[in-house]
């Protein structure tokens, strides 16, 4: 949080000039994100997929090798960005995924489902469980990560397997400084880049810049972390679109058409409302969600009540019910992290509080702390809005891996 800017909260939804994407307001009090999302009931999605589709065309290949790149995961948008690159967009993929090694017996099952349902090759990429421990330990000393290098990999493995095999095309899913903050206009058509990467995905700190900053890591445990050099890029063509720029994207109906079609498996998390986007992962709605909620002094159900109010499916009185019951819930699967990275629990609880940003924390007695209230009174109208998400499995957890990640599984 920058101490420099002052507190505005938007009057739509619940963001405030904190965020860390950073948020503009308009004369009205309505933030960046809202504006943006505007464009999702004006803009013209007709026009903007036979856009989408005159702009891939140039990629098919002329000799049936692939026509792209699709990076995967066992949850978020991939099935849904499969369907529409397979089935929409006629498309021959080469799917990647980066073993982020949090897995979810619920995600290893989305992954195998997946690649069944749509019939694809795939190449996975596993770092060897030493180096990205060793890294999962600096990057949460440095600044309180324990996803950089999910983050990493998950970006740079598709370029790495675009310059080699020299397939230019990488299609992912929506843009997050787009979808949450408003940061661009679809219309700005926004590509992948290597400065949008390390700024926001990597917070500010791209493989090189650990092996020169941080004594503990070296360049053998990060070399498979190095973005390919921009000549090479350049050199092939390589360019990263996103379909969200192109087609009105709604994370919730898309979901729920993957469940009907696909059978995309959904499960209730710890600490949000929102039981389809991350049940690939133990640690992405657990433990990274709180330092995330230390950090910044929202956690990720405030991004889903936020999303939810833009699309008109909660109103904010019922939106702050969701934030209150979930965000100070507890992560059922700590320990499962601590036998993982040969850390106690102690140790941990301390490393967690250390990254609590003191502008939003107060610690008023020993481990007792409270979160500063900004918020403006509002008048609400006090009308409750049900939300309704579908949950199709309990797989989320199960007995036999009580005390480990699932590094590979055939799926279930
Ligand atoms: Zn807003």
């Amino acid at each position: 949080m920058n101490n420099k800017i002052k507190y505005q909260q938007c009057k739509k939804c619940l963001y405030n000039s904190f965020h860390p994407l950073g948020i503009q307001f308009n004369e009205n009090g309505i933030c960046s994100g809202c504006e943006i999302h505007e464009e999702k009931n004006t803009l013209d999605w007709p026009f903007r997929l036979n856009k989408l589709k005159k702009i891939v065309k140039e990629y098919k290949s002329k000799k049936n090798n692939y026509d792209c790149i699709v990076p995967i995961t066992g949850a978020q948008d991939s099935y849904y960005i499969l369907h529409i690159v397979k089935n929409v967009l006629r498309l021959n993929p080469l799917l990647v995924n980066y073993n982020k090694y949090y897995n979810t017996p619920l995600g290893i099952h989305n992954l195998s489902n997946l690649r069944i349902k749509f019939d694809c090759d795939i190449i996975f990429k596993n770092v060897n469980p030493h180096s990205v421990k060793k890294i999962t330990k600096g990057t949460l000393d440095k600044f309180g990560s324990i996803y950089w290098h999910c983050l990493a990999g998950h970006t740079v493995f598709p370029v790495q397997v675009a310059s080699k095999m020299r397939i230019p095309l990488i299609i992912w899913g929506e843009h997050q400084g787009l979808q949450q903050v408003g940061m661009f206009s679809h219309l700005h058509e926004v590509e992948m880049t290597r400065r949008y990467r390390k700024d926001h995905d990597l917070m500010g700190y791209e493989a090189e810049d650990l092996i020169k900053e941080d004594d503990f890591l070296s360049e053998s445990d990060l070399h498979e972390y190095i973005y390919p050099e921009d000549n090479l890029i350049e050199q092939i063509g390589i360019r990263g679109i996103y379909l969200g720029n192109y087609i009105r994207w709604d994370p919730k109906s898309q979901h729920e058409k993957m469940i009907k079609t696909y059978n995309f498996k959904s499960a209730q998390l710890p600490r949000t409302f929102d039981t389809y986007d991350y049940v690939d992962s133990y640690v992405y709605m657990g433990i990274h969600d709180i330092l995330k909620y230390y950090k910044n002094g929202f956690s990720k159900v405030t991004d889903h009540a936020c999303r939810e109010i833009r699309y008109g499916r909660l109103n904010k009185y019922s939106a702050k019910k969701l934030i209150k019951k979930f965000e100070n819930k507890t992560d059922n699967y700590i320990n499962l992290f601590c036998n993982w990275l040969n850390i106690d629990r102690r140790s941990l609880k301390f490393i967690l509080n250390e990254n609590r940003n003191k502008n939003l924390w107060k610690e008023v007695s020993p481990n007792k702390w409270i979160k500063n209230n900004f918020y403006e009174k509002e008048n609400l109208n006090q009308i409750n809005k049900k939300i309704i998400y579908k949950i199709n499995s309990n797989l989320i957890f199960k007995k036999e891996y009580k005390n480990n990640y699932i590094t590979f599984d055939k799926g279930i």
